[in-house]
């Protein structure tokens, strides 16, 4: 156990029914800048999680059947006190999760707007009329699912969690929360200081925390307990595959998040000065731990070497350090783990004949903005999500070979285009095989009125907006019969 505290938060337990509840056990949260202890956390127990879960349930009939407005206000309350707070978060973010302070800006300005988002909602409930052979009145209308499990990942803890749970709230279910056991206050128990003051009825939001000794029983008991209707979970591919079988064993509605492995497409026609700016943001922001960082540059070989060198120029200028302070761009990444895992994708790489363009060297739980090229599909780097600062260039002829090079993935989150034909971009988009695809931008865009989401192996289903219901509601489908219906006469 570690003594030594960085600017702690008061950690006042789990959040269980409307109430702060101790655990028998705790944790160590460290700050992944200089592994110093950040907080300790409640390690919670399979028997907290059924309590939580059992405080959902109790919650349930009372905020489904609240009048949409009210929990319409109830959530842009939420949004308030959350603005109100941004600072506390900001902090949480930077401190705990190891993030530059602008990320921190720029998440909690976002989470603001899931919540107005997600208040409207529920003003969009909507269901449809259909036509009916036996002239019925024949409805498929919407309804909440009851108990919502989220897991969400640490990466934006402030973005993912909320996208997580704020559109089920809306739709009238109530919630248990398992945020990451890397940003167990920013990603979970800040949540519910949140929705606590914003006056959200007891047992509408339980936050239970965990380590990752603790998460395998926790996790399924959340996934398992019959009173859990839906799970929605952000994370790993690895973690989301075996989230999505039990919860598809158990027969129950799961969106899933998962991992990518996005290219960024330059074409010899591009702005090669915006696309540099463009690529250096995609790559590095974050330390490139965003799902959607950009991790393969396929760049036309008639503008390569002009391209990396305006890219190269730029990305040689960010600092990497403490982030404390703010002149530090790149932090560290999440804990030490993590640290060695992309070193040794990097390692990997070099070893059977990457060239280094830039950077390549770590300390701690640093790594330096590195570019690789010279690469192969016998590396690693090729196939694996990297999630770190770290992105590969590799030149391609002409638009199949770009094609190839995007689609020669697992993943299928998002791809970017850069050039002034803005035909033969939709021309291209329409071949690339993700969710998402970016003309003339880097790879990372998120906004909380739009169907966020990929295929292949980067997720099931979508979070955002209107596409947000079909995720946390069920359809019945109902009739009314008005006295027309003939049956055989022999009955
Ligand atoms: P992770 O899969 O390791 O953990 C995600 C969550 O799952 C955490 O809360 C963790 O505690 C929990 N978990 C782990 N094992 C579990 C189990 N057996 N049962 C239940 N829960 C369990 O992922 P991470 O390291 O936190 O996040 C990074 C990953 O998330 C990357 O792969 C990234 O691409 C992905 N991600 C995807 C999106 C998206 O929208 N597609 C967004 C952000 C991050």
């Amino acid at each position: 156990m570690l003594d030594k505290v960085s600017a702690s938060p008061a950690i006042r337990g789990l959040y269980i029914g409307g109430r702060w509840v101790p655990a028998q056990r705790s944790f160590d949260d460290l700050n992944p800048s200089d592994n110093t202890l950040y907080a300790r956390v409640p390690d919670g127990s399979r028997d907290d999680m059924t309590r939580a879960i059992e405080a959902a349930h109790a919650a349930f009939p009372e905020w489904s059947q609240r009048p949409f407005q009210e929990r319409a206000k109830a959530l842009l309350k939420v949004a308030d006190v959350w603005e109100r707070r941004k600072d506390e978060f900001i902090d949480a973010v930077v401190n705990e999760g190891g993030g530059w302070f602008g990320k921190g800006i720029f998440e909690a300005g976002f989470v603001a707007e899931i919540f107005r988002t997600s208040a409207s909602l529920c003003y969009q409930s909507i269901g449809e009329v259909l036509p009916s052979e036996h002239g019925k009145v024949s409805m498929a209308t919407r309804w909440p699912l009851g108990v919502v499990g989220v897991i969400s990942p640490w990466n934006m803890p402030g973005i993912l969690t909320s996208r997580g749970y704020a559109a089920a709230l809306a739709a009238g279910n109530t919630v248990v929360l398992k945020p990451s056991e890397d940003t167990p206050y920013s990603g979970g128990l800040y949540h519910a200081e949140i929705l606590e003051e914003a006056g959200i009825p007891a047992g509408v939001f339980n936050v239970v925390t965990c380590s990752r000794e603790s998460v395998g029983e926790v996790g399924d008991e959340l996934i398992e307990h019959p009173l859990v209707k839906g799970i929605s979970f952000t994370g790993s591919t690895a973690v989301g595959r075996h989230i999505a079988a039990k919860a598809g064993a158990h027969l129950k509605k799961c969106c899933v998040e998962l991992g990518g492995k996005d290219s960024m497409i330059v074409l010899e026609d591009a702005d090669l000065d915006q696309a540099a700016l463009a690529a250096n943001f995609g790559s590095f922001m974050h330390q490139g731990q965003v799902c959607m960082s950009t991790e393969k540059l396929l760049v036309h070989d008639s503008v390569y070497d002009d391209f990396m060198q305006k890219f190269l120029g730029r990305a040689a200028k960010l600092k990497t350090g403490h982030t404390r302070d703010r002149d530090n761009v790149i932090g560290p990444l999440v804990n030490t783990r993590q640290a060695h895992r992309v070193k040794a994708l990097i390692d990997d790489a070099v070893s059977k004949g990457a060239h280094v363009e830039l950077g390549g060297r770590s300390w701690d739980n640093f790594v330096e903005p590195t570019v690789l090229s010279n690469v192969n599909s016998s590396m690693d780097i090729w196939h694996d999500e990297t999630f770190g600062p770290v992105v590969v260039v590799c030149p391609f002829r002409n638009d199949d070979e770009a094609v190839a090079l995007n689609n020669d993935t697992e993943y299928g989150l998002t791809a970017a285009v850069w050039t002034a034909d803005e035909a033969r971009a939709l021309r291209l988009a329409g071949r690339l095989e993700t969710g998402m695809v970016h003309v003339n931008d880097q790879n990372i865009n998120d906004e909380p009125q739009v169907p966020f989401g990929g295929v292949k192996a980067s997720g099931v289903g979508r979070y955002g907006g209107r596409w947000s219901l079909d995720a946390f509601t069920e359809l019945r489908w109902i009739t009314l019969e008005r006295g027309g219906r003939h049956y055989p006469p022999v009955f």
